[in-house]
């Protein structure tokens, strides 16, 4: 099932932010928006409800906020990968190039069951560090990533031509030059 809607008209443009030469993709008025943020939930519980989810693993922060509604609709868990030194029980760690910077981020080793069938969802996709090193934690516990999402793609940044070439299939709602 396919459920259509396009979340630009929703999503604010700030220039030179956080750093000069940087056209920064602000979700937030989408979220403020109640239809918007709705309909954005909705087009992943419709692509994904049939698909047997068992969680649904969002990417600090962004990806918490729609990530969360999304596993609830779908009526599988939730799973957070979170910034190095967040979690409080035994974790997992890759560490990633940013757009802007480089991190680490983890994830708790018990989080998945090997085996089981996870989205990654995060609002962005840029050069794909985050998500490819988000992928690797999730295949370090042994799940399966069934897709990676995103509400924005920047196809111009790479990210999300190295996920596929890693092998994984790639899903956003809006794409920006
Ligand atoms: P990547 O690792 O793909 O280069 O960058 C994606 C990560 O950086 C995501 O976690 C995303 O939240 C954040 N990010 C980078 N650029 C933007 C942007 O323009 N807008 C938003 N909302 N997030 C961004």
């Amino acid at each position: 099932m396919s459920f259509q809607f396009d979340p630009r008209q929703y999503i604010r443009t700030v220039p030179d932010w956080p750093v000069q030469g940087v056209q920064f993709r602000d979700i937030t008025t989408l979220l403020e928006h109640k239809l918007g943020f709705r309909q954005t939930i909705d087009c992943y519980v419709h692509r994904y409800f049939e698909a047997d989810i068992d969680a649904v693993v969002g990417i600090d922060a962004r990806g918490f906020i729609i990530g969360a509604p999304i596993a609830y609709e779908l009526r599988s868990s939730f799973v957070p990968v979170r910034k190095k030194g967040k979690l409080p029980g035994e974790t997992v760690c890759e560490s990633y190039e940013l757009e802007y910077g480089s991190a680490e981020i983890e994830m708790h080793t018990d989080a998945l069951k090997p085996g089981s069938k996870v989205i990654l969802v995060d609002d962005l996709i840029a050069t794909g560090g985050t998500m490819l090193a988000a992928a690797r934690l999730i295949e370090k516990l042994g799940a399966s990533i069934v897709e990676v999402c995103a509400i924005v793609n920047l196809p111009d940044l790479g990210g999300s031509r190295k996920l596929e070439e890693a092998g994984y299939k790639v899903f956003s709602l809006c794409e920006y030059e």
